[in-house]
C-alpha cells in the first residue's frame, strides 16, 4: 500500500509507531468503533500484554457473543478487519507476514470465517468480498472515524481497560477540531427538522 497524503497527515499516526501502547490502544479502539457503528455489543476493550489459552496478545475487545448470524457476518467481519486495517494505515509498508506477528492474523483469520459461512463456504467469493469489497469500506471508515479511533484510544492506553458505555461516551463526545463542530452542527439542524 502506498503512504498518500491522506494517511501522512492522519493525527497521532507517527506517534503510534513509536509508542506501542498507543498503537495497540488504537488497534482495539478500531474494532470498537466498527463494533459500535453496526451495534455489535461488545462488553470491555483492553490493552496489554497477556497470555489467553496459550495465545500471547495484545490487547481484545471481549464481542457479547461469539455467535455470528448470517444478517450479522458481514458487519462481525468489518469489526475484525477494522483492526488488521488500522495496522495496514499506521504502517503501509509492512507486509502481511509481519502484519501476522504483530497480531492482525487473528482479525483476519475470524473475518475469513464470518464471511466464508456468509458465503456458504465459497472460497473464491470469500476472498473477493473481503479484498474487494470489506477492506476498502473499512479502509475508508477508519480514516473518516480517526479522531474518534485516537480519542478512544488514548484514554483505553491510560485506562488499560474500557466498557462498552465507557467507549460510547467517547466516541459521543464532541471534538474541538472547528470543522468537526460545523459538521456536528448542520447534522443537528437536520434532525431538529424531522
Ligand atoms: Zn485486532
Amino acid at each position: 500500500m502506498k503512504l498518500t497524503d491522506e494517511i501522512r497527515n492522519l493525527r497521532g499516526r507517527k506517534q503510534m509507531l513509536r509508542d506501542r501502547r498507543l498503537h495497540d490502544a488504537c488497534h482495539e479502539a478500531s474494532h470498537a468503533v466498527m463494533a459500535l457503528h453496526h451495534g455489535h455489543p461488545f462488553t470491555i476493550v483492553l490493552v496489554g500484554d497477556e497470555t489467553v489459552g496459550g495465545q500471547r496478545l495484545r490487547g481484545r475487545l471481549m464481542l457479547a457473543s461469539g455467535r455470528v448470524y448470517t444478517d450479522t457476518a458481514i458487519p462481525a467481519a468489518k469489526v475484525a478487519l477494522a483492526g488488521h486495517c488500522f495496522n495496514r494505515i499506521v504502517n503501509p509498508h509492512v507486509n502481511d507476514a509481519v502484519l501476522g506477528l504483530l497480531g492482525t492474523m487473528g482479525d483476519l483469520r475470524m473475518a475469513i470465517d464470518c464471511v466464508k459461512f456468509w458465503a456458504g463456504g465459497d472460497d473464491a467469493q470469500t476472498e473477493f468480498i473481503i479484498f474487494k469489497s470489506i477492506v476498502p469500506q473499512v479502509h475508508k471508515f477508519l480514516i473518516e472515524n480517526w479522531e474518534t479511533i485516537l480519542r478512544i484510544g488514548t484514554a483505553l492506553a491510560a485506562r488499560g481497560k474500557l466498557s462498552y458505555a465507557e467507549v460510547k461516551k467517547l466516541a459521543a463526545t464532541k471534538s474541538t477540531a472547528p470543522r468537526i463542530k460545523w459538521l456536528e452542527k448542520n447534522v443537528l439542524d437536520k434532525a431538529s427538522r424531522i
